[in-house]
């Protein structure tokens, strides 16, 4: 019987601006665009909000903590990678994820067409039910650096539980 002090929710939040000479990567899936992301590593903006979401719900600080952007180990990595072992750190912890909710806020590119795909590499990588996955897009109406096309932003809320 599911405790309700055993559920913990996390959120977490991640911008990366627009580069040329980039690819761009969203929740784990290559987007065909003219522009990348800038960052250290593949600057996959979404699952960088998703992991700082799981951390938080566990407590345990965030991704620049356990990933500094200083390390060059963690040059252009594929952050699948670095989301596989955030699932592991709350494995020890003894947490699962319930469910999470991802928003992408982009202007452009327009991203609807690649959800379902996002989806499927997510719930592999989390060993989660792809109904446990919502991801959705907005745009900001064409306000603030989103808006203005400089670059991409993502929340993420994860509940997890004992
Ligand atoms: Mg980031």
């Amino acid at each position: 019987m599911l405790n309700l002090k055993d559920l913990r929710i996390g959120q977490g939040f991640d911008v990366h601006r627009f580069k040329e000479g980039r690819d761009m990567y969203i929740c784990g899936v290559k987007i065909d665009y003219k522009l990348g992301l800038d960052g250290h590593s593949d600057a996959d903006v979404g699952i960088h909000a998703i992991m700082d979401a799981i951390l938080g719900a566990a407590g345990l600080r965030d991704i620049g903590y356990y990933f500094p952007d200083t390390d060059e180990k963690y040059k252009g990595i594929d952050s699948k990678k670095l989301l596989s072992n955030v699932l592991n750190l709350i494995e020890k912890d003894g947490w699962k994820i319930l469910n999470i909710d991802i928003t992408i806020i982009a202007q452009k590119p327009k991203l609807s067409p690649y959800i379902e795909k996002m989806k499927i590499v997510l719930s592999d990588i989390l060993k989660l039910d792809r109904d446990r996955i919502s991801i959705k897009a907005t745009t900001t109406e064409k306000l603030g650096f989103t808006g203005r096309e400089e670059g991409i932003a993502a929340l993420a809320v994860v509940l997890l539980y004992k």
